[in-house]
Protein backbone atom coordinates (compact mmCIF):
# COMPACT_ATOMS: atom_id res chain seq x y z
CA UNK A 1 0.00 0.00 0.00
CA UNK A 2 0.99 3.52 -0.87
CA UNK A 3 0.11 5.82 1.66
CA UNK A 4 2.11 8.76 3.25
CA UNK A 5 3.90 6.67 5.61
CA UNK A 6 5.31 4.08 2.96
CA UNK A 7 5.06 0.62 2.10
CA UNK A 8 2.91 -1.26 4.61
CA UNK A 9 2.86 -4.93 5.89
CA UNK A 10 1.11 -6.44 8.92
CA UNK A 11 4.87 -6.17 10.33
CA UNK A 12 5.79 -2.94 9.37
CA UNK A 13 5.07 -1.50 13.27
CA UNK A 14 8.12 -3.24 14.30
CA UNK A 15 10.22 -0.84 12.33
CA UNK A 16 8.48 2.18 14.34
CA UNK A 17 9.37 3.21 18.44
CA UNK A 18 6.63 1.17 20.45
CA UNK A 19 4.94 1.92 23.97
CA UNK A 20 3.60 -0.83 26.36
CA UNK A 21 6.18 -3.19 24.87
CA UNK A 22 6.73 -7.12 25.76
CA UNK A 23 9.84 -8.68 26.58
CA UNK A 24 9.46 -12.02 26.36
CA UNK A 25 12.01 -13.76 28.31
CA UNK A 26 12.12 -17.40 25.91
CA UNK A 27 12.49 -15.71 22.26
CA UNK A 28 11.75 -19.41 20.95
CA UNK A 29 8.62 -19.83 23.00
CA UNK A 30 7.47 -16.81 21.98
CA UNK A 31 8.30 -17.51 17.69
CA UNK A 32 6.74 -20.78 18.45
CA UNK A 33 3.73 -19.92 19.99
CA UNK A 34 3.62 -16.84 16.91
CA UNK A 35 3.61 -19.42 14.52
CA UNK A 36 1.24 -21.48 15.50
CA UNK A 37 -0.89 -18.59 15.92
CA UNK A 38 -0.59 -17.64 12.43
CA UNK A 39 -1.13 -21.18 11.24
CA UNK A 40 -4.66 -21.09 13.03
CA UNK A 41 -8.04 -20.16 11.19
CA UNK A 42 -9.71 -16.58 11.35
CA UNK A 43 -11.70 -16.22 14.70
CA UNK A 44 -14.21 -13.57 12.30
CA UNK A 45 -14.49 -13.01 8.84
CA UNK A 46 -14.09 -10.03 5.98
CA UNK A 47 -18.10 -10.55 5.50
CA UNK A 48 -19.01 -10.04 9.27
CA UNK A 49 -16.35 -7.48 9.71
CA UNK A 50 -17.32 -5.25 6.41
CA UNK A 51 -21.11 -5.85 7.86
CA UNK A 52 -20.11 -3.76 11.01
CA UNK A 53 -17.93 -1.30 8.69
CA UNK A 54 -20.95 -0.14 6.61
CA UNK A 55 -23.14 -0.14 9.81
CA UNK A 56 -20.79 1.82 11.48
CA UNK A 57 -21.09 4.49 8.73
CA UNK A 58 -24.92 4.72 9.89
CA UNK A 59 -23.53 5.81 13.18
CA UNK A 60 -21.36 8.23 11.67
CA UNK A 61 -24.13 9.87 9.59
CA UNK A 62 -26.52 10.15 12.99
CA UNK A 63 -28.76 7.07 11.50
CA UNK A 64 -27.80 4.57 14.02
CA UNK A 65 -26.82 4.49 17.84
CA UNK A 66 -23.34 2.06 18.50
CA UNK A 67 -23.54 1.01 22.59
CA UNK A 68 -20.61 -0.82 23.18
CA UNK A 69 -19.26 -2.76 26.47
CA UNK A 70 -17.84 -4.98 28.73
CA UNK A 71 -15.13 -6.16 31.01
CA UNK A 72 -11.93 -3.37 31.81
CA UNK A 73 -10.14 -6.90 32.01
CA UNK A 74 -11.58 -9.62 30.77
CA UNK A 75 -10.29 -12.95 32.11
CA UNK A 76 -9.87 -16.72 30.46
CA UNK A 77 -12.17 -17.69 33.42
CA UNK A 78 -15.07 -15.43 32.10
CA UNK A 79 -15.17 -17.58 29.34
CA UNK A 80 -17.94 -19.91 31.07
CA UNK A 81 -21.60 -19.94 29.91
CA UNK A 82 -23.13 -17.82 32.96
CA UNK A 83 -21.13 -14.38 32.36
CA UNK A 84 -21.20 -14.62 28.51
CA UNK A 85 -25.34 -15.46 28.70
CA UNK A 86 -25.92 -12.29 31.12
CA UNK A 87 -23.67 -10.28 29.37
CA UNK A 88 -25.61 -10.79 26.01
CA UNK A 89 -29.06 -10.22 27.64
CA UNK A 90 -27.76 -7.09 29.27
CA UNK A 91 -26.18 -5.57 26.16
CA UNK A 92 -29.51 -6.57 24.38
CA UNK A 93 -31.80 -5.00 27.06
CA UNK A 94 -29.61 -1.80 26.70
CA UNK A 95 -29.75 -1.60 23.35
CA UNK A 96 -33.51 -2.41 23.79
CA UNK A 97 -33.43 1.11 25.87
CA UNK A 98 -31.85 2.99 23.57
CA UNK A 99 -34.07 1.95 20.12
CA UNK A 100 -36.97 2.98 22.45
CA UNK A 101 -35.25 6.24 23.43
CA UNK A 102 -33.14 7.84 20.38
CA UNK A 103 -35.57 5.74 17.43
CA UNK A 104 -32.62 4.29 15.66
CA UNK A 105 -31.47 1.34 15.49
CA UNK A 106 -28.31 0.18 17.74
CA UNK A 107 -25.45 -1.48 17.13
CA UNK A 108 -23.87 -3.75 19.58
CA UNK A 109 -20.44 -4.62 20.03
CA UNK A 110 -18.72 -6.87 23.61
CA UNK A 111 -15.61 -5.59 24.42
CA UNK A 112 -15.54 -9.41 24.36
CA UNK A 113 -13.62 -12.36 22.81
CA UNK A 114 -10.63 -11.17 23.29
CA UNK A 115 -10.17 -8.06 25.44
CA UNK A 116 -7.18 -10.02 27.28
CA UNK A 117 -4.74 -7.17 27.28
CA UNK A 118 -4.41 -4.23 29.41
CA UNK A 119 -2.03 -0.95 28.83
CA UNK A 120 -0.84 0.11 32.32
CA UNK A 121 1.42 3.13 34.12
CA UNK A 122 3.97 1.58 35.11
CA UNK A 123 5.45 -2.12 34.67
CA UNK A 124 6.20 -2.57 37.78
CA UNK A 125 3.83 -2.49 41.27
CA UNK A 126 4.16 -3.46 44.97
CA UNK A 127 2.33 -6.41 46.61
CA UNK A 128 2.68 -7.17 50.21
CA UNK A 129 5.88 -4.82 50.30
CA UNK A 130 7.21 -6.98 47.64
CA UNK A 131 8.16 -5.28 43.95
CA UNK A 132 6.44 -7.75 40.69
CA UNK A 133 5.75 -7.06 37.65
CA UNK A 134 2.64 -5.72 36.95
CA UNK A 135 -0.80 -7.72 35.91
CA UNK A 136 -0.78 -6.70 31.83
CA UNK A 137 -3.62 -9.19 30.75
CA UNK A 138 -4.53 -12.77 31.10
CA UNK A 139 -2.83 -12.55 27.16
CA UNK A 140 0.54 -12.29 28.84
CA UNK A 141 0.77 -13.05 32.46
CA UNK A 142 -1.84 -13.57 35.31
CA UNK A 143 -3.06 -12.03 38.12
CA UNK A 144 -1.70 -14.58 40.95
CA UNK A 145 1.95 -12.94 42.20
CA UNK A 146 3.18 -16.03 41.35
CA UNK A 147 2.03 -15.51 37.62
CA UNK A 148 3.38 -12.56 36.76
CA UNK A 149 6.05 -13.08 34.58
CA UNK A 150 4.90 -13.39 30.85
CA UNK A 151 4.40 -16.73 28.96
CA UNK A 152 4.86 -16.56 25.55
CA UNK A 153 1.78 -20.16 25.75
CA UNK A 154 -0.83 -17.02 26.57
CA UNK A 155 -0.62 -16.10 23.41
CA UNK A 156 -2.48 -19.41 22.39
CA UNK A 157 -4.80 -19.74 25.01
CA UNK A 158 -6.32 -16.42 24.48
CA UNK A 159 -7.29 -17.22 20.76
CA UNK A 160 -8.84 -20.40 22.00
CA UNK A 161 -10.92 -18.55 24.57
CA UNK A 162 -11.64 -15.54 21.91
CA UNK A 163 -12.47 -18.76 19.74
CA UNK A 164 -14.58 -20.39 22.34
CA UNK A 165 -16.47 -17.25 23.91
CA UNK A 166 -17.08 -16.36 20.13
CA UNK A 167 -18.70 -19.67 19.30
CA UNK A 168 -20.88 -19.76 22.16
CA UNK A 169 -21.86 -16.57 21.17
CA UNK A 170 -23.14 -17.18 18.29
CA UNK A 171 -24.38 -20.29 19.01
CA UNK A 172 -26.79 -18.43 22.06
CA UNK A 173 -27.85 -15.89 19.43
CA UNK A 174 -28.63 -18.44 16.82
CA UNK A 175 -30.70 -20.47 19.85
CA UNK A 176 -33.07 -17.83 20.35
CA UNK A 177 -31.15 -15.92 23.47
CA UNK A 178 -32.05 -12.52 21.97
CA UNK A 179 -35.45 -13.65 20.52
CA UNK A 180 -38.09 -10.94 21.37
CA UNK A 181 -40.85 -13.48 21.20
CA UNK A 182 -39.75 -14.29 24.91
CA UNK A 183 -40.37 -12.47 27.78
CA UNK A 184 -37.99 -10.77 29.65
CA UNK A 185 -36.37 -10.00 33.11
CA UNK A 186 -36.60 -6.68 33.67
CA UNK A 187 -35.89 -6.53 37.36
CA UNK A 188 -36.20 -3.25 38.44
CA UNK A 189 -37.40 -4.03 41.85
CA UNK A 190 -34.09 -2.14 43.37
CA UNK A 191 -35.15 1.69 42.19
CA UNK A 192 -36.63 2.45 45.56
CA UNK A 193 -37.84 6.07 43.85
CA UNK A 194 -40.78 5.45 43.52
CA UNK A 195 -40.74 8.00 40.74
CA UNK A 196 -37.47 6.49 38.49
CA UNK A 197 -39.35 3.67 39.28
CA UNK A 198 -42.81 4.70 37.23
CA UNK A 199 -40.42 5.67 34.75
CA UNK A 200 -38.66 3.06 33.92
CA UNK A 201 -41.52 0.58 34.15
CA UNK A 202 -43.32 2.76 31.58
CA UNK A 203 -40.34 2.30 29.44
CA UNK A 204 -40.53 -1.37 29.43
CA UNK A 205 -44.38 -1.35 29.12
CA UNK A 206 -43.78 0.84 26.03
CA UNK A 207 -41.06 -1.75 24.55
CA UNK A 208 -42.95 -4.40 25.81
CA UNK A 209 -46.12 -3.00 23.75
CA UNK A 210 -44.66 -2.27 20.65
CA UNK A 211 -42.80 -6.16 20.75
CA UNK A 212 -46.53 -7.52 21.31
CA UNK A 213 -48.18 -5.56 18.38
CA UNK A 214 -45.31 -6.11 16.18
CA UNK A 215 -45.78 -10.40 16.51
CA UNK A 216 -49.73 -9.58 16.28
CA UNK A 217 -50.00 -8.35 12.77
CA UNK A 218 -47.09 -10.94 11.78
CA UNK A 219 -44.31 -7.97 11.33
CA UNK A 220 -41.20 -10.95 11.84
CA UNK A 221 -41.73 -12.32 8.58
CA UNK A 222 -37.98 -12.75 8.00
CA UNK A 223 -36.77 -13.72 11.37
CA UNK A 224 -35.72 -10.21 12.69
CA UNK A 225 -36.80 -10.29 15.83
CA UNK A 226 -35.42 -13.56 16.48
CA UNK A 227 -32.12 -12.77 17.04
CA UNK A 228 -29.71 -9.63 16.84
CA UNK A 229 -26.24 -9.34 15.90
CA UNK A 230 -23.60 -9.07 18.27
CA UNK A 231 -19.96 -8.03 17.29
CA UNK A 232 -16.47 -8.52 19.23
CA UNK A 233 -13.78 -6.07 20.40
CA UNK A 234 -10.80 -5.52 22.21
CA UNK A 235 -7.95 -3.12 22.36
CA UNK A 236 -5.06 -4.01 20.05
CA UNK A 237 -2.36 -3.76 22.17
CA UNK A 238 -0.37 -6.56 21.69
CA UNK A 239 1.32 -5.66 18.10
CA UNK A 240 2.71 -9.43 17.46
CA UNK A 241 -0.58 -11.18 18.37
CA UNK A 242 -2.65 -9.06 16.27
CA UNK A 243 0.57 -9.22 13.49
CA UNK A 244 -0.33 -13.35 13.50
CA UNK A 245 -3.81 -13.08 13.31
CA UNK A 246 -3.90 -10.20 10.20
CA UNK A 247 -4.67 -12.07 7.00
CA UNK A 248 -4.71 -11.40 3.55
CA UNK A 249 -8.02 -12.27 2.53
CA UNK A 250 -11.01 -11.71 -0.09
CA UNK A 251 -13.14 -8.71 0.10
CA UNK A 252 -16.53 -9.57 0.27
CA UNK A 253 -18.72 -8.72 -2.85
CA UNK A 254 -19.79 -5.49 -3.54
CA UNK A 255 -17.42 -4.33 -1.01
CA UNK A 256 -15.18 -1.42 -2.35
CA UNK A 257 -11.99 -1.18 -0.29
CA UNK A 258 -10.34 2.12 -0.15
CA UNK A 259 -7.28 0.29 -0.48
CA UNK A 260 -7.39 -1.05 -4.10
CA UNK A 261 -5.85 -4.56 -5.58
CA UNK A 262 -5.24 -6.18 -8.19
CA UNK A 263 -6.48 -10.15 -6.74
CA UNK A 264 -9.69 -8.48 -5.06
CA UNK A 265 -8.03 -9.09 -1.39
CA UNK A 266 -7.35 -6.82 1.58
CA UNK A 267 -5.50 -7.25 5.30
CA UNK A 268 -8.13 -8.23 7.76
CA UNK A 269 -7.58 -8.04 11.36
CA UNK A 270 -9.31 -11.74 12.34
CA UNK A 271 -9.19 -11.57 16.14
CA UNK A 272 -12.01 -9.52 16.38
CA UNK A 273 -14.71 -7.47 14.31
CA UNK A 274 -13.40 -4.18 15.77
CA UNK A 275 -10.21 -3.17 17.48
CA UNK A 276 -9.27 0.48 18.76
CA UNK A 277 -5.99 2.09 19.66
CA UNK A 278 -5.74 2.98 23.73
CA UNK A 279 -5.13 6.09 24.87
CA UNK A 280 -1.30 5.11 25.52
CA UNK A 281 -0.13 4.08 22.43
CA UNK A 282 -1.82 6.48 20.13
CA UNK A 283 1.65 7.95 19.01
CA UNK A 284 1.58 9.78 15.82
CA UNK A 285 5.20 7.88 14.87
CA UNK A 286 4.36 4.52 16.80
CA UNK A 287 4.05 1.03 16.03
CA UNK A 288 0.59 0.86 16.49
CA UNK A 289 -0.99 3.43 14.79
CA UNK A 290 1.28 1.71 12.24
CA UNK A 291 -0.02 -1.61 12.36
CA UNK A 292 -3.54 0.58 12.27
CA UNK A 293 -3.32 1.84 9.26
CA UNK A 294 -2.96 -0.95 7.02
CA UNK A 295 -6.27 -2.75 8.10
CA UNK A 296 -9.60 -3.12 6.41
CA UNK A 297 -11.70 -3.44 9.90
CA UNK A 298 -13.64 -0.64 11.73
CA UNK A 299 -11.77 1.10 14.05
CA UNK A 300 -11.34 3.11 17.33
CA UNK A 301 -9.13 5.31 18.90
CA UNK A 302 -9.44 6.78 22.72
CA UNK A 303 -9.11 10.19 22.69
CA UNK A 304 -8.57 11.47 26.10
CA UNK A 305 -7.75 14.91 27.54
CA UNK A 306 -3.93 15.18 26.14
CA UNK A 307 -4.89 14.99 22.87
CA UNK A 308 -4.64 18.40 20.84
CA UNK A 309 -6.58 18.76 18.16
CA UNK A 310 -4.09 19.16 15.43
CA UNK A 311 -2.93 15.69 16.42
CA UNK A 312 -6.11 14.16 16.50
CA UNK A 313 -5.97 15.34 12.66
CA UNK A 314 -3.18 14.00 11.86
CA UNK A 315 -4.13 10.62 13.64
CA UNK A 316 -7.52 10.42 11.14
CA UNK A 317 -5.56 11.37 8.27
CA UNK A 318 -2.48 8.55 8.69
CA UNK A 319 -5.53 5.35 9.66
CA UNK A 320 -8.42 6.88 7.02
CA UNK A 321 -6.55 8.70 4.20
CA UNK A 322 -9.55 8.16 1.88
CA UNK A 323 -11.52 9.44 4.54
CA UNK A 324 -13.71 6.58 4.18
CA UNK A 325 -17.39 7.57 6.81
CA UNK A 326 -17.85 5.56 9.65
CA UNK A 327 -14.10 3.56 9.35
CA UNK A 328 -12.96 5.49 12.77
CA UNK A 329 -14.64 6.04 15.59
CA UNK A 330 -13.34 8.13 18.33
CA UNK A 331 -14.10 7.22 21.49
CA UNK A 332 -13.81 10.07 24.06
CA UNK A 333 -12.71 10.07 27.52
CA UNK A 334 -11.91 13.25 28.98
CA UNK A 335 -13.90 13.25 32.62
CA UNK A 336 -17.17 14.96 33.17
CA UNK A 337 -14.87 18.17 34.38
CA UNK A 338 -12.86 18.19 30.99
CA UNK A 339 -16.06 17.19 27.91
CA UNK A 340 -17.17 20.86 27.98
CA UNK A 341 -13.40 22.54 27.01
CA UNK A 342 -12.38 19.80 25.55
CA UNK A 343 -14.95 18.08 23.00
CA UNK A 344 -16.24 21.06 20.88
CA UNK A 345 -12.95 22.14 19.87
CA UNK A 346 -12.24 18.59 18.60
CA UNK A 347 -15.42 18.17 16.99
CA UNK A 348 -14.97 21.79 15.21
CA UNK A 349 -11.48 20.85 14.11
CA UNK A 350 -12.63 17.02 12.62
CA UNK A 351 -15.51 18.76 10.97
CA UNK A 352 -12.85 21.07 9.39
CA UNK A 353 -10.71 17.84 8.17
CA UNK A 354 -13.85 16.54 6.05
CA UNK A 355 -13.53 13.63 7.70
CA UNK A 356 -16.73 11.91 9.22
CA UNK A 357 -16.88 9.43 12.45
CA UNK A 358 -18.65 7.70 14.53
CA UNK A 359 -18.53 10.27 18.25
CA UNK A 360 -18.43 7.97 20.86
CA UNK A 361 -18.57 8.80 24.21
CA UNK A 362 -16.98 6.19 26.93
CA UNK A 363 -17.44 8.09 30.51
CA UNK A 364 -15.82 5.92 32.39
CA UNK A 365 -11.97 6.29 31.87
CA UNK A 366 -12.07 9.88 32.88
CA UNK A 367 -13.86 9.56 36.03
CA UNK A 368 -11.89 7.11 38.20
CA UNK A 369 -10.87 8.16 41.47
CA UNK A 370 -9.68 6.24 44.77
CA UNK A 371 -11.63 6.20 48.05
CA UNK A 372 -9.77 7.56 50.89
CA UNK A 373 -8.83 3.63 51.93
CA UNK A 374 -7.37 3.13 48.38
CA UNK A 375 -10.05 1.51 46.29
CA UNK A 376 -10.31 2.44 42.77
CA UNK A 377 -13.82 3.34 41.46
CA UNK A 378 -16.67 5.91 39.43
CA UNK A 379 -20.03 6.99 40.50
CA UNK A 380 -22.40 6.73 38.21
CA UNK A 381 -23.52 10.18 38.52
CA UNK A 382 -20.10 11.44 37.19
CA UNK A 383 -20.62 8.37 34.44
CA UNK A 384 -23.86 9.82 33.36
CA UNK A 385 -22.27 13.79 33.47
CA UNK A 386 -20.53 13.23 30.85
CA UNK A 387 -22.41 11.28 28.61
CA UNK A 388 -25.12 13.72 29.14
CA UNK A 389 -22.82 16.99 28.59
CA UNK A 390 -21.17 14.94 25.56
CA UNK A 391 -24.82 14.50 24.66
CA UNK A 392 -25.37 18.61 24.74
CA UNK A 393 -21.95 19.16 22.96
CA UNK A 394 -22.60 17.48 19.95
CA UNK A 395 -26.51 18.66 19.49
CA UNK A 396 -24.68 22.35 19.80
CA UNK A 397 -22.08 21.57 17.55
CA UNK A 398 -24.67 20.40 14.78
CA UNK A 399 -22.68 16.98 15.15
CA UNK A 400 -24.28 13.52 16.60
CA UNK A 401 -23.27 11.34 19.58
CA UNK A 402 -22.97 7.93 17.81
CA UNK A 403 -22.65 5.75 20.80
CA UNK A 404 -21.03 5.00 24.45
CA UNK A 405 -18.75 2.84 25.29
CA UNK A 406 -18.90 1.29 28.92
CA UNK A 407 -16.99 -0.98 31.60
CA UNK A 408 -19.98 -3.53 32.43
CA UNK A 409 -20.47 -6.54 33.28
CA UNK A 410 -23.63 -8.93 33.95
CA UNK A 411 -23.37 -10.04 37.47
CA UNK A 412 -23.90 -7.88 40.67
CA UNK A 413 -20.45 -6.76 41.39
CA UNK A 414 -19.94 -3.37 43.63
CA UNK A 415 -17.10 -1.29 41.87
CA UNK A 416 -18.66 1.81 41.01
CA UNK A 417 -20.87 3.93 43.18
CA UNK A 418 -24.28 5.12 43.14
CA UNK A 419 -27.40 4.39 40.84
CA UNK A 420 -30.94 3.50 42.23
CA UNK A 421 -29.50 0.66 44.67
CA UNK A 422 -27.82 3.57 46.13
CA UNK A 423 -23.97 1.53 46.69
CA UNK A 424 -21.98 4.28 48.32
CA UNK A 425 -17.78 3.46 49.17
CA UNK A 426 -18.67 1.69 52.32
CA UNK A 427 -20.84 -1.21 50.02
CA UNK A 428 -17.61 -1.69 47.94
CA UNK A 429 -16.15 -4.43 49.59
CA UNK A 430 -19.16 -6.47 49.08
CA UNK A 431 -17.97 -8.10 45.85
CA UNK A 432 -15.46 -6.27 44.17
CA UNK A 433 -13.95 -8.56 41.55
CA UNK A 434 -12.50 -6.80 39.05
CA UNK A 435 -9.15 -7.66 37.70
CA UNK A 436 -8.39 -4.08 36.31
CA UNK A 437 -10.99 -0.92 36.50
CA UNK A 438 -14.63 -0.56 38.17
CA UNK A 439 -17.58 -1.90 35.83
CA UNK A 440 -20.97 -0.92 36.31
CA UNK A 441 -23.15 -3.83 37.45
CA UNK A 442 -26.53 -5.06 35.56
CA UNK A 443 -28.50 -2.47 37.11
CA UNK A 444 -26.39 0.32 37.01
CA UNK A 445 -25.84 0.01 33.20
CA UNK A 446 -29.44 -0.86 32.17
CA UNK A 447 -30.23 2.70 34.34
CA UNK A 448 -27.83 4.23 32.27
CA UNK A 449 -29.89 3.14 29.20
CA UNK A 450 -32.52 4.26 30.77
CA UNK A 451 -31.52 7.91 31.24
CA UNK A 452 -29.65 7.77 28.11
CA UNK A 453 -33.08 6.92 26.22
CA UNK A 454 -35.26 9.53 27.82
CA UNK A 455 -32.38 12.26 27.11
CA UNK A 456 -31.97 10.71 23.77
CA UNK A 457 -36.20 11.28 23.47
CA UNK A 458 -36.19 14.77 24.45
C1 LIG B 1 -9.65 0.70 28.59
O1 LIG B 1 -10.52 0.93 27.73
O2 LIG B 1 -9.74 -0.21 29.43
C2 LIG B 1 -8.47 1.60 28.63
C3 LIG B 1 -7.30 1.21 29.07
O3 LIG B 1 -8.78 2.83 28.20
P1 LIG B 1 -7.88 4.08 27.77
O4 LIG B 1 -6.98 3.63 26.67
O5 LIG B 1 -8.91 5.06 27.32
O6 LIG B 1 -7.15 4.55 29.00
MN1 LIG C 1 -10.46 0.10 31.62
Amino acid sequence: MDSVGGEWSPSSWRSKPIKQVVAYEDQTAASAALAKLSSLPPIVTPTEIIKLKSSLRDAALGKSFLLQGGDCAELFSYCADEPIDTKIKLLLQMSLVLIWGSNKPVIRIGRMAGQYAKPRSSPMEMVDGKEIPSFRGDILNGFAPADRHVDPERLITAYFHSATTLNYIRGQLSSGIADLHKPMDWGLGHVRDQELQSKYSNIVSSISDSLRFMRTIGADTAGQLQTVDLYTSHEGLVMEYEQSLTRRLRHPAGYESPNPSSDGKGWYNTSAHFIWIGDRTRQIDGGHVEYFRGIENPIGIKVGPSMKSDELIQLLDIVNPSKEVGKVTLITRYGKDKVESMLGSHIEAVKGSGHVVVWQCDPMHGNTHSTPTGIKTRSFNSIFSELSSALKIHKQHGSFLGGMHLELTGDAVTECTGGSEGLNEDDLSLNYTTYCDPRLNEKQALELAFLMGSSASK
